[in-house]
């Protein structure tokens, strides 16, 4: 087990020696400041402190992590498709763009008829994948940025042309800035008798995003989600967007991803949407994202087909998880043993100081009332 001493403990936490050693001995361990403690009576210290020790452990496991995350020569890399989100003011027509988007770039062949909602979806514009992550709204961006996984390399920021700039347009903005993920405006509901396209390119402006004509470089186009007019023209805009940002993953190593979507599905267990970002995961796979681990036992794609492997910036719904992961979680797919061995290890720790925490407490408060 991982040891460390009184005095590396005294100034890993900021408290003076003596008083550590005092409340080793009140827990019945008499240590001297080059003594070297159990992690877990290291941590259950800290914990007097409300500090929580890190385990040494977890970086280990870090840096396993990272290790296998070392940057990929350029010579392996290949373009990828985008990954593209859909964002905007409520009623905008997200989900009509979504939905429209799917239904005529999916193929029969492909769909086998039922389309499955997995929280994500390909689609294919003259032989060029796009992938849609098929959450609109800002809360799971955030949500997911805040995870730290920044999957979207474009944001589609869909304004109705009757209604203009709204409060949400904004938060879309400043989102997509914060990410500094490009954005293409496409103006929705053309059709409509009071739309007026050009009103909404003037209100953009006030945000700093300026239309191609007049001098700018945000790419707009207008469209209607019910007529589909300019839907065309929007995707090939995203491949082009796409193109200059130069996408590239290895799809020559294991699979590194993100978590979309998770639940609990009574019949198969846990079940998550991963977007696979580099690498390509494969069934058999060992895999971790957060507290979850497994290995992959199926894989079944947006169009609800089995597959075996699945490569960069393809999403597909994981069968095989130990518990359900967290949307913005990072997957890793690892070498089998290395891995499973050091999160068993790392929950049972974890596990262990939780339950010590709640003794210590007890038998520490017991302790004082008596002095
Ligand atoms: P969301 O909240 O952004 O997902 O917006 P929805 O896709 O749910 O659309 C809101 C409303 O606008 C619905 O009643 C849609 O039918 C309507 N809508 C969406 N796109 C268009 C469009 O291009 N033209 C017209 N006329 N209505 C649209
Ligand atoms: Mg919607």
């Amino acid at each position: 087990t991982e040891m460390v001493s009184v005095k590396d403990l005294s100034e890993k936490i900021g408290k003076p020696a003596a008083e550590i050693i005092k409340k080793l001995f009140l827990l019945g361990i008499l240590a001297t400041i080059n003594q070297e403690i159990d992690f877990d009576t290291a941590a259950l210290v800290a914990s007097e402190y409300d500090i929580e020790l890190e385990h040494k452990m977890d970086k280990t496991f870090e840096e396993v992590l990272s290790d296998e995350d070392h940057e990929d020569d350029s010579k392996d890399l290949e373009n990828r498709p985008p990954v593209v989100t859909i964002m905007g003011h409520v009623d905008h027509g997200k989900t009509s763009l979504l939905d429209v988007i799917r239904s005529t770039h999916v193929t029969d062949q492909e769909s086998g008829g039922i389309t499955q909602h997995i929280g994500a979806y390909m689609v294919n514009v003259h032989g060029q994948a796009i992938t849609f992550l098929d959450t609109p709204g800002h809360e799971a961006f955030t949500a997911m940025r805040a995870r730290g996984a920044q999957v979207t390399d474009i944001a589609i920021l869909v304004v109705a042309a009757d209604d203009g700039v709204m409060p949400q347009t904004i938060e879309a903005i400043n989102h997509s800035k914060a990410a500094e993920v490009p954005i293409i405006v496409a103006i929705n509901k053309i059709d409509k008798p009071g739309a007026n396209p050009e009103k909404v390119m003037q209100e953009l402006t006030e945000y700093g995003l300026v239309c191609e004509d007049w001098g700018g470089d945000t790419v707009m186009v207008p469209v209607s989600a019910h007529t589909k007019e300019g839907l065309d023209k929007l995707l090939e805009m995203v491949l082009l967007v796409a193109e200059m940002q130069e996408l590239r993953a290895n799809a020559n190593r294991m699979a590194k991803g993100s978590i979309i979507e998770a639940k609990l599905d009574k019949g198969r267990g846990p079940v998550a949407t991963v977007l696979v970002q580099n690498g390509t995961l494969k069934v058999g796979d060992t895999i971790v994202a957060g507290t979850a681990y497994g290995r992959v036992r199926a894989m079944l794609n947006d169009k609800g087909r089995r597959v075996d492997e699945a490569g960069p910036s393809v999403p597909v719904e994981v069968l095989g998880f130990s518990e359900v992961p967290e949307a913005g979680d990072v997957l890793y797919a690892v070498e089998d043993d290395k891995l499973s061995r050091q999160v068993a290890e790392e929950r049972r720790n974890k596990q262990k100081i939780q339950q010590m925490k709640v003794m210590s407490k007890v038998s520490l408060d017991e302790l004082f009332s008596q002095i």
